[in-house]
């Protein structure tokens, strides 16, 4: 069954894409302005600037020099180039062939190969678009906490690249567990805060990395890493990843035909499923599935399934979506992949639950690391733990399959960083 809005002849799709491609008219790094949030930052109910007044005018003025930045020829070029020439965009999609035989055959699997980007991660994309942003407005500084350190590392690179001088708040256990990733940061030039109060881990790097922005928020660029925090940074970073949803529409029609029957992606914070879900929004034939972690059961601080399992509240800044208790504090959480352990999620996300758009569900520790082999051992491609979490759902749903699907999913990064941790883990 083709999906509707495929149209009546598929085989017409490859020669409307070259058109696409071929058209002498620019195609913007950052696609059209999208019709939500509206202009409070709101997505329905969820979203908004949950911040103090004098805070409240300073990420206004973020947004409206967002707004017009996005729209100039310099900043739109320099994206673009950077895209081909930096990260290696367009990523492809690759059709995994003998994994989608062993997962029963009916189901057929696509990914979308973030983890081929410099720096192996969808991270970068928003991460140039952030920096640049800054550098635009003549920013001074950029600060970021990082919990692994992959966001760190983002934003160290895209800082080297852009010239501008980067701060990474980081707890004193993180950078004790995350080594490899600290010297990175050192090595592209980032000044690493070592964070020893309190937990010692993210909580706390963040409290560091707010109370240095505060210092001169004038000057300096806070730059956060998910589509999560006061508005604009869910519209901002969901608008520098959608250049993955616009490339892999354009790529899977061209491959197939015909449009995927799901799209799927991990959730932590949610910015990889945000990018590529965008591409196909209005596409309506075409399932969204975002992926939470289940963790190791679903006590209170075993999980981060903040869509399957929380409640809407304010936190950081935002409505959406929390792990909180009755105090309003974020719940502890867990999930064998670092990236996706947050206890709130993107204000999009919760306004396209609530409307039947998307759609969660949730996985565990142990099937993340089958699927996690899985990949390794039939496609010779070792993901991310947080994207084996989008490919341990759709190998579930492929073992169920009686009738042929196309699943494509956001491969969002490379297992590297993970390798270690995993042979451990299963002693090989
Ligand atoms: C950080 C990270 C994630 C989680 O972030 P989202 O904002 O939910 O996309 C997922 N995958 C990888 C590889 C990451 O590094």
């Amino acid at each position: 069954m083709l999906p509707k809005d495929a149209g009546p002849r598929p085989r017409n799709w490859p020669a409307q894409v070259e058109q696409m491609t071929t058209t002498p008219e620019r195609v913007s790094p950052i696609g059209a302005v999208q019709a939500l949030p509206d202009t409070g930052g709101f997505f329905g109910p969820y979203g908004g600037q949950a911040v103090p007044p004098h805070l409240k005018a300073i990420m206004d003025s973020i947004a409206d020099a967002y707004l017009a930045i996005r729209e100039t020829d310099a900043y739109q070029q320099e994206l673009a180039e950077l895209h081909t020439h930096y990260v290696g965009r367009p990523s492809p999609i690759y059709h995994a062939r003998r994994l989608s035989a062993h997962a029963g055959g009916q189901a057929e699997i696509y990914l979308k190969r973030e983890d081929l980007n410099h720096t192996g991660a969808h991270k970068i994309n928003h991460a140039l678009g952030e920096a640049l942003l800054a550098k635009h407005m003549g920013k001074t500084r950029v600060i970021a906490e990082t919990g692994a350190g992959q966001h760190g590392v983002a934003m160290a690179t895209a800082c080297a690249l852009a010239g501008i001088p980067c701060e990474i708040h980081m707890g004193a256990i993180d950078i004790a567990k995350e080594h490899p990733n600290v010297t990175k940061m050192k090595i592209l030039g980032a000044r690493i805060v070592n964070v020893d109060s309190g937990t010692r881990t993210l909580k706390d790097a963040v409290d560091s990395a707010f109370e240095a922005y505060l210092k001169d928020p004038e000057n300096y660029f806070y730059a956060i890493g998910s589509v999560v925090g006061p508005h604009p940074f869910p519209m901002m970073v969901r608008d520098f990843q959608a250049i993955v949803g616009r490339e892999a529409r354009q790529q899977f029609a061209a491959m197939t035909g015909a449009l995927p029957d799901y799209v799927v992606a991990c959730v932590g914070g949610g910015s990889n499923a945000m990018g590529i879900f965008s591409g196909f929004m209005d596409a309506p034939s075409v399932r969204l599935v975002g992926v939470e972690p289940s963790g190791r059961s679903l006590a209170i601080g075993d999980h981060a399934a903040t869509l399957s399992l929380g409640k809407p509240g304010t936190m950081h800044g935002f409505h959406s979506y929390m792990l909180q208790d009755d105090q309003g504090q974020p719940q502890p959480v867990h999930s064998i992949a670092s990236g996706l352990d947050y206890p709130s999620v993107g204000p999009e996300h919760a306004y396209l639950k609530d409307t039947g758009r998307a759609e969660y569900h949730a996985v565990d520790d142990r099937a993340c690391l089958d699927a996690f082999m899985d990949l390794s051992r039939f496609e010779g491609i070792i993901p991310a733990l947080e994207s084996a979490h989008a490919l341990a759902w759709v190998l579930q749903q492929a073992r169920k399959a009686d009738r042929r699907l196309r699943y494509l999913i956001n491969l969002s990064g490379r297992g590297d960083k993970d390798a270690d941790f995993v042979a451990e883990t299963l002693g090989l």
